[in-house]
């Protein structure tokens, strides 16, 4: 099987295991770094490699509208283009398009849309997107879904759960339609893939396409959405869609409860746009075991850095003559080599190397904290080490900006 997940070790509902993809391992409870548009901010594949990252995730919406996904399959598909040749996952859009508000509109049929970029006008339906991420080629895809507000009451959320579902099925025929098409002769894919040879640039991706569980923060909906969706299909893998959007951090810890009851112990549980390291050991103590999220990258820009006693602002005047590192018991390159006066210095003087080192440390914090996680739970610690690490972690209060 192309696909396969082998769960080595388990303490109480969290998980270690190895999600093999076509494009390699990641060993998981993983946090997956966000490239957006095909580049993990202000950082290279290598430096990825070097911090242990395993998989990456690039963004369908950006991605269509920005250089375009036939130019990114004509050079080869995502990971070629961002010369990354690690598992790679894409979102749907979803998200992105629903965020949009006043720039769309929702039918049963799909989605219409203005770009952000130009204003120019968009559709996006379950098969199209289909075809998007077909185009990109990472191994994993997600399905198009309904994205509503972390607090919306009941019958919106069953509204737009109920709509995903639909949606998921139209999905997955879109893909089975297009993958059994491109075995066959005489499709545009086909005579392209038999003109160029093996080395062609155009190899024709093997993909699995994620489900994804919704119904806001309503216990009974995310129940009844994780039986319907495996009643659909042999899923090999799950999301866990619509939290971190505004509702409270208990409300969201409730549903990952309610939905590690409800999916199969056997395959991988990603939790979408969730990547705040106290919600990655939450999430983790709940059986999730994939977490992405623009925070590292974006807080790293910010000059915002992530470390084991809670964050710190490193444009902070006490920074000023500090010779310590951003993290004392942090092993990446940036703590290893650089003091906080040193990278204080750099924000202040709005030097471009400052937000490169503070995005690294933050993106190789969420990587190392995983490893960390996996470590303990294969050990048979992780529920003493996790208690730890949150009470660590909430001791002191986060340095007002
Ligand atoms: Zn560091």
């Amino acid at each position: 099987m192309t696909f396969t997940f082998d769960r080595v070790a388990s303490s109480g509902a969290a998980r270690a295991g190895v999600f093999t993809t076509p494009h390699g391992r990641v060993d998981t409870p993983a946090f997956m770094a966000v490239g957006t548009v095909a580049t993990v901010k202000a950082l290279d594949p290598i430096e990825l490699e070097a911090i242990g990252c395993q998989v990456i995730l690039a963004n369908t919406y950006h991605l269509h509208l920005r250089p375009g996904d036939e130019i990114v399959r004509s050079l080869g598909g995502v990971h070629r283009f961002m010369g990354w040749n690690g598992p790679m996952l894409t979102d749907s859009g979803g998200f992105q398009v629903f965020s949009l508000e006043s720039l769309r509109t929702v039918s049963e049929d799909g989605v219409e849309f203005r770009s952000h970029i130009d204003g120019s006008r968009h559709r996006f339906t379950p098969e199209s997107v289909i075809q998007i991420e077909r185009n990109l080629g990472a191994d994993v895809i997600m399905q198009f879904d309904h994205v509503i507000p972390g607090q919306s009451v009941e019958v919106e959320a069953r509204d737009a759960s109920e709509r995903s579902i639909r949606w998921l099925v139209r999905c997955n025929a879109e893909l089975e339609r297009i993958s059994q098409r491109e075995p066959g002769t005489g499709n545009r894919e086909q005579r392209l893939l038999r003109s160029t040879g093996p080395d062609s640039p155009f190899p024709v991706p093997v993909q699995t396409l994620f489900p994804i569980v919704q119904g806001g923060i309503h216990a009974n909906l995310r129940r009844e959405a994780s039986r319907v969706i495996q009643a659909e299909g042999d899923w090999l893998g799950y999301g866990i869609g619509g939290l971190s959007v505004g509702e409270s951090k208990p409300d969201m810890y409730a549903m990952l409860d309610v939905v590690n009851e409800e999916l199969p112990h056997d395959r991988p549980r990603y939790l979408m746009g969730v990547g705040f390291p106290e919600d990655l050991v939450e999430g983790v103590r709940r059986g999730v075991d994939l977490f992405d999220c623009v925070a590292p990258t974006r807080m790293g820009r910010n000059g915002t850095a992530f470390t084991s006693d809670g964050r710190v602002n490193v444009r902070r005047s006490e920074l000023r003559a500090d010779a310590r590192p951003l993290d004392e018991t942090c092993e990446c390159s940036t703590c290893k080599r650089f003091s906080r006066a040193y990278i204080r210095h750099l924000f202040v003087a709005d030097e471009i190397l400052g937000l490169r080192l503070v995005s690294l440390h933050n993106v190789h914090f969420l990587v190392a904290l995983m490893r960390r996680a996996r470590a303990a739970i294969i050990d048979g610690s992780f529920d003493a080490w996790s208690r730890d690490w949150l009470a660590r972690y909430h001791s002191r209060p986060t340095p007002v900006p």
